[in-house]
This record gives structure tokens, C-alpha cells and sequence, in this order.
């Protein structure tokens, strides 16, 4: 088939490139011109394991292209997906302007039947606006189609070629048939592709994204407690993760959620039962309960070095938001920063693949190491904002040659307690004595 990807961040990619591995043929359309000739270039622009390979084979096999041109990539095209951004208003609520920007703009470049897809996160409502932009100024057929990514950052073309399931939201026969086309290769393994309507696959999203940070935040909350009263988090996490009711995954504590989903995606829930006159109590609870979460480290600090963080020089391993990949939007570590910098500290932070990402946001605020042991050099104490895999066995005793003081803050539950205490550290972690 002849698609066209609208938007070229981590979904768009990454939908395109999995698209065009199944033998489509698809454009990529960005604004971001600079972005665009890079990839014309063959030079992937985010850090997404194993998206190298499928990028560099579809763009040799002549399936895969970029450009700037809308109008180009929506003549060549029957199906057409929006992944565009969808960040948080002032509000809270979700910004339609890029979805409906370019929604707007496609009715009058259309001039036969196609399908319109969204696979960014919007609020439920938001196929009927986008079918009232494109309809005034369309003069032939064409479909909408609620189609909601669930992919993770650090395992996208996993997630994207072998989907736990596919959710399509459509009134449309017409669409459900191409679309069911199109879809079957990645589901061979006989994981659904669930047809709907498309305000319940708006839903199905918002309600997903909630779900997930909702039981991150009950691990934090559970953590916090086993801290009060002596008990190992770790014992309990297994305890309870051994009931198939609960299951195992997304009951490891931490510094709390971050990323260019779960906040934003917990406050548009929340903004749009508001606009339905209805109070989402849990997820109110949740985003508090999180943002306290994400200086918990920082309190302790303060607390550790006797009520001032004054001067002291700290270490941060891990910038991204999680391991994997190199997005920091939303990523507690910049929280961190934030707070030790406003607390007097300086920090010298080192991330495998983010450290460019940062810089560009935030500069010369902080110092940054070639390596994790760079950032040592005279540290008066560790954080560990990020569970990288090379973090995991250190070299603790070359990691004591370099620091002041030999304390580690961990925010990921790295290590041992027995062994890192056998080591030389002082070791503050999440919900472990
Ligand atoms: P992103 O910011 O990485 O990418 C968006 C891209 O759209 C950028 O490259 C931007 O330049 C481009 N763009 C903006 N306006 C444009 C326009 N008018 N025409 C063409 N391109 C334009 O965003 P993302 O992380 O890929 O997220 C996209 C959507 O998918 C969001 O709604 C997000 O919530 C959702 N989503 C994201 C993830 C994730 O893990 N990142 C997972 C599932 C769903």
C-alpha cells in the first residue's frame, strides 16, 4: 500500500519504517527541515534500539522516503497517519493545533477516496473534529480512523512489529477492510486487532497511559511505606507481583514517571472529564503523589548533609526519562537537576545517550562526563536517575578512589543491599532498609 506519515518524531519513525518493512510504500512527511535532510541523509535522528537497520534497509529497498512536502506525500497516498505531537496546553488538556493544523490543511489536497488515521493521543471527540476540518474543504470520500500507538521509547520496533494488540476505532467498513490488510503481518502470532468506535479507541489510550502510571504510583506510595515501618519493598513486590490478578511488570519503584506520555497523558484525562463535569480522583492523587516523588532523592540529600546542599558537587547518572532511549521530556532527572541547583549544589551528570538532548535544553547549568566515571571525579555524593544497563555492575572500587564522600542516592534499586554495603557505600534506595 501507498502511505504517508504525517509527523516524524519517535511514533512517525518508527511507525513508517515498520510500515514500509512489511513491503508498503511510505513517505514521511515533516516540517522540521533540518530533520528531514538528515534523514534524507540516512542518518536516524532519534536513538531507538534496532531502528537502525530496518531505516537503512527500506530506505536501500527504495519503500521509505522523507520530505517537507504534504501535498506531495498526500497525492502519492491512499492511507495517510497523523502522529503528530499533542503536548499539554496551559490547561492541562490536550493541544489539538497540530492535528487539527494539518487536518485543515488536507481537504483541499485530497481529490480522491483516502483514509485519514490518527495514531497521536488525543482526547475523545478529536476524529469528529478532524473529520469537520477535513470535510471543509474536501470534495471527494474519505475516512477517519482512531488508531492509538502503544509502542514504548527503548523497545518501539518490538512493539511496533509484534503489538500486544491493535486497537482501530472506526464506523467505516470501507476503512476496517484496508486496515485489517494492512495490519495482518504484525499480527501472525494471533494477537487481536480490536475494531471499535472511535471515541472508545480515543479512550481506550488515555485510559492505558492512566492505568500504568496509576500502578507506579501505588509501587511509590507502597515503597515510601515500607521505609516507615522496616519492610523491603523488593519482598513485597514480589509477594504481590505473584498473583496473576496484579502481575509482575510496573511494580518497580522509583523517582516517579516521567516521559512524553504518562504526565501528559494523566493531566488530558483528567482535563477532559473535567470538561464532562466528572472529577478523576484517582488520577488527582496520582500526579500529586508523583511529583512528590521526583525530589524524593533531593530531600534526602538535603537531609544527609545536615539541612544544606550548599556547594556540594553531585553526581547524576542517567538523563533520560528511562533506559534506552535519548527522550528527557518530562524526565525526573532534569527535576533533580532543577532542585540541587536551586539547593546550591553543582552537578556533573553523564547519560549514555541523552547528554545532547540536555545540553540543548538546559546548556552549561550542569557539567557533563565523557563517561560515568568522569562525573565522580571529588563527588560528594551519587544519584542514579536512570536504570541504564551499564550502570548496573560498576566498578565500585574505582568509583571510591574518585569520590569525597562514598554515598549513593539510587532512584532505581540498582544494587544489592548486602553487596554495595560490602563495598565501602552508604546506599539510600527506594523502599529497602
Ligand atoms: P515527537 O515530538 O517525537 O514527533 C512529532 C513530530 O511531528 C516532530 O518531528 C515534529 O517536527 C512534527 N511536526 C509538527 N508539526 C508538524 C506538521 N504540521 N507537519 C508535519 N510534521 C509536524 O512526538 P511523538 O513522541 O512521536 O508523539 C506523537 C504522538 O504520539 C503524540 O500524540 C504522543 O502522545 C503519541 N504517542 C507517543 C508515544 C511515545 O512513546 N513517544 C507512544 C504512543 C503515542
Amino acid at each position: 500500500m501507498n502511505i504517508a506519515v504525517v509527523g516524524t518524531g519517535y511514533v512517525g519513525l518508527v511507525t513508517g519504517t515498520c510500515l514500509a518493512e512489511t513491503g508498503n510504500s511510505v513517505i514521511c512527511v515533516d516540517i522540521d527541515e533540518e530533520k528531514v535532510k538528515k534523514m534524507q541523509d540516512g542518518i536516524v535522528p532519534i536513538y531507538e534500539p534496532g531502528l537502525e537497520v530496518l531505516f537503512e534497509r527500506n530506505i536501500k529497498q527504495d519503500r521509505l522516503h522523507f520530505t517537507t512536502d504534504l501535498k506531495k506525500a498526500v497525492a502519492a497516498s491512499q492511507i495517510i497517519f497523523l502522529a503528530l505531537p499533542t503536548p499539554p496546553g496551559e490547561d492541562g488538556s490536550a493541544d489539538l493545533s497540530y492535528v487539527l493544523g494539518v487536518a485543515n490543511e488536507l481537504g483541499s489536497m485530497i481529490d480522491e477516496y483516502k483514509i485519514i488515521i490518527d495514531k497521536s493521543t488525543v482526547p475523545v471527540g478529536t476524529a469528529e473534529k478532524v473529520h469537520a476540518a477535513v470535510a471543509a474543504n474536501a470534495k471527494v470520500e474519505f475516512d477517519i480512523v482512531s488508531n492509538p500507538e502503544f509502542l514504548r521509547e527503548g523497545f518501539a520496533v518490538e512493539d511496533f512489529m509484534k503489538p500486544d494488540r491493535i486497537v482501530i476505532g472506526t464506523s467505516s467498513d470501507r476503512a476496517i477492510e484496508v486496515l485489517d490488510e494492512l495490519y495482518q503481518p504484525y499480527v501472525r502470532q494471533g494477537n487481536p486487532i480490536i475494531f471499535m468506535d472511535e471515541k472508545s479507541a480515543e479512550l481506550t489510550k488515555y485510559a492505558a497511559n492512566a492505568f500504568l502510571a496509576t500502578k507506579i504510583t501505588f509501587m511509590n506510595e507502597i515503597a515510601n511505606l515500607c521505609e516507615k515501618v522496616g519492610a523491603n519493598v523488593d519482598m513485597v513486590r514480589i509477594g504481590i507481583g505473584s498473583d496473576n490478578r496484579i502481575g509482575k511488570r510496573f511494580l518497580f519503584p522509583g523517582i516517579g514517571y516521567g516521559g512524553s506520555c504518562f504526565p501528559k497523558d494523566v493531566q488530558a484525562i483528567v482535563r477532559s472529564a473535567h470538561e464532562s463535569a466528572m472529577e478523576l480522583n484517582i488520577l488527582n492523587a496520582v500526579m500529586q503523589v508523583n511529583e512528590k516523588q521526583k525530589t524524593i532523592h533531593v530531600r534526602r540529600l538535603k537531609e544527609y548533609f545536615g539541612g544544606s546542599l550548599k556547594g556540594k558537587k553531585i553526581a547524576l547518572w542517567g538523563l533520560a526519562f528511562k533506559p534506552n532511549t535519548d527522550d528527557i521530556r518530562e524526565a525526573p532527572a532534569l527535576y533533580i537537576i532543577d532542585s540541587l541547583i536551586n539547593e546550591g549544589a553543582t552537578v556533573s551528570a553523564y547519560d549514555p545517550e541523552a547528554m545532547n538532548n540536555v545540553k540543548s535544553v538546559i546548556g552549561d547549568k550542569i557539567s557533563y562526563g565523557e563517561n560515568q566515571y568522569d562525573v565522580l571525579k571529588e563527588a560528594d555524593a551519587l544519584v542514579v536517575a536512570t536504570e541504564w544497563s551499564v550502570f548496573r555492575t560498576p566498578d565500585f572500587d574505582k568509583m571510591r578512589t574518585l569520590m569525597n564522600k562514598d554515598v549513593i542516592f539510587d532512584g532505581r534499586n540498582l544494587y544489592d543491599l548486602e553487596h554495595i554495603k560490602e563495598r565501602g557505600f552508604e546506599y539510600f534506595s527506594i523502599g529497602r532498609p
